[in-house]
């Protein structure tokens, strides 16, 4: 087992990697460290949810940026807005001892004057989601003719969520001997093209299997009649006083109304979906951080990677459409060796699919009754 150290990493990072109390690295960052710290390699790693990416990738180009330079040299690309500020501030604390590091956030549905502004100041890493660094190249508000490293994150969500032709318009725009990092949870075809068109001989790693991944999640289903749903919740919530929750439903519509009636019930929640403005799922996202509030009730595309610690329970009030995506959301809770719980509230009618689902995850669910004297199932 290496440390830190061993991987090659410089005194400044060291020392942030201390400030944070990370005492050794992740599988997939001892894996992937020591490739990314030899010049011109091509990475493609395989990973799930919670295995330390934004660090495998966030240190070794943090260690190769010139930071007395202001050009651009990295850019990271990654599925949605709340991905985007998270790994801009994470990478920001990676480097808090390089002086003068400047990385800036690129993302819809904020003002893209002021993002222009920042970049100007001379970023050496644009964290940035497809869409808004499209626009802004067309708009010549951003120059990553100069980059020699990017990094697809999360590279199947970022398909999966109609961005192939964004990606490959803005790596038209980087050098061709640039290093691309990749980084993926599975590997379905468009992310094998995407290796394929844009990378050089890239090295591959892969890291644990979905099975261990969810190991420290254990799996509980609660038969309701539909009309029950709610108050089933409640129920839950009631019997696990200190939750601290994801609350997953299919629709915003679902997922505005569920939040509503717990906070008109005395419950501590927040809703996160695409309906909101950026500034209201900012704000939710920072009181959830600060667990000012204990349940947030989330769409599967607003809480995509978000990386909150210490979460107890996901719920998932409504099944996804997608079984897989029951994945992404169980992901939420059971990090860094944390241990958490995933519940499924699903009526009569979807009993089966948590079959379908037990096969995707190679684990049992375990059937349980909603605690209460009063029976809301017969
Ligand atoms: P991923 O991108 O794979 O989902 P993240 O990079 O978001 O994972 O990391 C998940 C969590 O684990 C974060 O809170 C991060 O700070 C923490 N973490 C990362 N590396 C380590 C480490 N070596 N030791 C302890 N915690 C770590
Ligand atoms: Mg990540």
């Amino acid at each position: 087992m290496s440390t830190f150290k061993d991987l090659g990493l410089n005194e400044d990072l060291l020392q942030a990697i201390s400030d944070l109390g990370f005492t050794e690295p992740s599988e997939v960052q001892q894996k992937a460290i020591p490739v990314l710290l030899e010049e011109d390699r091509d990475l493609v790693a395989l990973a799930q949810t919670g295995t330390g990416k934004t660090a495998a990738f966030g240190f070794p180009m943090l260690q190769q940026i010139i930071i007395d330079s202001r050009t651009t040299q990295g850019l990271i690309l990654s599925p949605t807005r709340e991905l985007c500020l998270q790994i801009t501030n994470e990478m920001k604390l990676y480097g808090k001892y390089c002086k003068g590091l400047n990385v800036v956030a690129i993302y819809g549905g904020a003002s893209i004057t002021d993002q222009a502004k920042q970049i100007k100041k001379g970023a050496q890493i644009i964290v940035a989601t497809p869409g808004r660094m499209k626009d802004m190249i067309s708009r010549n508000l951003v120059d990553i003719s100069k980059i020699t490293f990017s990094v697809l994150d999360e590279a199947d969500e970022m398909l999966n969520m109609g961005f192939y032709e964004d990606i490959t318009d803005i790596l038209s725009h980087t050098p061709k001997d640039k290093s691309t990092w990749l980084f993926s949870a599975t590997m379905p075809k468009e992310v094998a093209k995407i290796a394929k068109d844009f990378m050089h001989n890239p090295v591959e790693i892969t890291v644990g299997n979905k099975n261990e991944s969810t190991s420290q999640v254990s799996h509980e289903y609660y038969m309701v009649n539909g009309r029950d749903r709610y108050l089933a919740l409640k129920r839950l919530a009631d019997a696990n006083p200190d939750i601290f929750s994801v609350i997953f439903c299919r629709t915003k519509r679902d997922t505005q109304k569920v939040a509503e009636k717990l906070i008109e019930d005395g419950y501590s929640a927040g809703a996160l979906h695409g309906d909101l403005s950026q500034n209201q799922r900012d704000l939710v996202m920072k009181s959830f951080r600060n667990k000012q509030i204990q349940m947030l009730v989330a769409t599967d595309v607003a809480a995509r990677g978000i990386d909150v610690d210490d979460i107890t329970h996901v719920i998932n009030y409504q099944l996804p459409d997608e079984i897989e995506t029951y994945t992404h959301r169980s992901g939420r809770t059971g990090r860094a060796g944390k241990t958490g719980v995933s519940m499924v509230i699903v009526a009569k009618s979807e009993v089966r699919k948590i079959k379908s689902i037990e096969r995707i995850i190679k684990k049992e669910f375990e059937k349980k009754e909603i605690p209460s004297g009063m029976k809301i199932c017969e």
